[in-house]
């Protein structure tokens, strides 16, 4: 099973193109460099998995996915085809804009398959009808979880997040969930939860015996919130659990038996975006890594 990180920034990515804080403007001096050596530079986060062969399923789609699809050879068209790809679907956390624009860059396709769970269905049909969009150009064909494509079986965890923030406020369960993609054939086992609201029993149940797990960086701590609406910054902080903190991720993930643990979706105000700054340091010494664009990870068959 193989693992390719398209994007790893949250919304906006970074550099975020109204922003000049210290690591937006160190982004934007690496505007030129081999993709290897841009370390701050982020395009927002989604990821690309595969069993085997050449099928991979899109997990979020960004607002960044034609630049990210063409950094991919993986995901370039099969050799010896004029026309096509290897997507063989597409399945969503969340109904968010960095996760859900990038849908409408899929239009010169000949057919979309869609996983996503009701709420976030009924979103997209909807308040924000990026499917309704996109069937003027080709079918649009809609899983619930679980659902299987290209020999990985995809399980949804609901979790307390709200909906989307052009979403009224909704007490239902499903607007975000986390993902467990499961290899058929390798039986390897890898959890993206790009949004964590919370560490409940529920989601440490689901993380239990997986190979990899690549969980919420958004934010270090609550006060890297900029000036917004208090109603906003409220959604935030039940969206997104920090890393720093008794009560943040790093100190649940540094005793977690599961061998490959990464952050992805980091914010723009992020410490740990800079490899030298004390915070990146401490999420190394406690075994968790911080993924960047273009990252591959393969998961060997568990048998071999
Ligand atoms: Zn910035």
């Amino acid at each position: 099973m193989r693992l390719l990180v398209l994007g790893s920034g949250a919304g906006g990515g970074v550099p975020q193109w109204n922003c000049r804080c210290p690591q937006c403007s160190r982004a934007r001096e690496e505007r030129g460099l081999p993709g290897s050596q841009k370390v701050f530079r982020r395009t927002q986060a989604s990821i690309a998995v595969a069993e085997a062969g050449e099928r991979w399923i899109l997990v979020n789609a960004s607002p960044d996915l034609c630049s990210q699809f063409a950094q991919a050879k993986e995901l370039a068209p099969p050799e010896g085809s004029l026309r096509g790809s290897p997507l063989a679907a597409v399945a969503l956390t969340d109904g968010q804009l960095d996760h859900t624009t990038g849908l409408l860059f899929l239009r010169e396709g000949t057919e979309i398959r869609l996983a996503c769970t009701d709420p976030v269905w009924k979103s997209l049909n909807s308040t924000f009808p990026v499917v309704s969009v996109l069937r003027h150009f080709l079918p649009v064909e809609r899983s619930s979880y679980p659902a299987e494509f290209g020999g990985v079986r995809i399980e949804a965890l609901p979790l307390s997040g709200g909906p989307a923030p052009y979403e009224a406020p909704s007490e239902e369960r499903g607007h975000v969930v986390a993902l467990r993609l499961v290899g058929q054939k390798s039986g390897r086992r890898l959890v993206y939860a790009p949004g964590l609201p919370e560490i409940s029993e529920a989601f440490v149940a689901f993380v239990s015996g997986c190979d990899a797990l690549f969980v919420d960086g958004t934010f270090w701590s609550e006060e890297e919130l900029t000036p917004m609406s208090a109603e906003r910054q409220r959604s935030i902080r039940q969206s997104h659990l920090p890393v720093s903190g008794s009560e943040g991720t790093l100190a649940w993930l540094a005793h977690l038996p599961v061998p490959e643990k990464f952050y992805i979706h980091v914010n723009n105000t992020n410490p740990i975006l800079d490899p030298e700054a004390p915070q990146a340091k401490q999420v190394r010494e406690a075994g968790v890594r911080i993924a960047y664009d273009g990252m591959l990870l393969s998961l060997y068959p568990s048998h071999s």
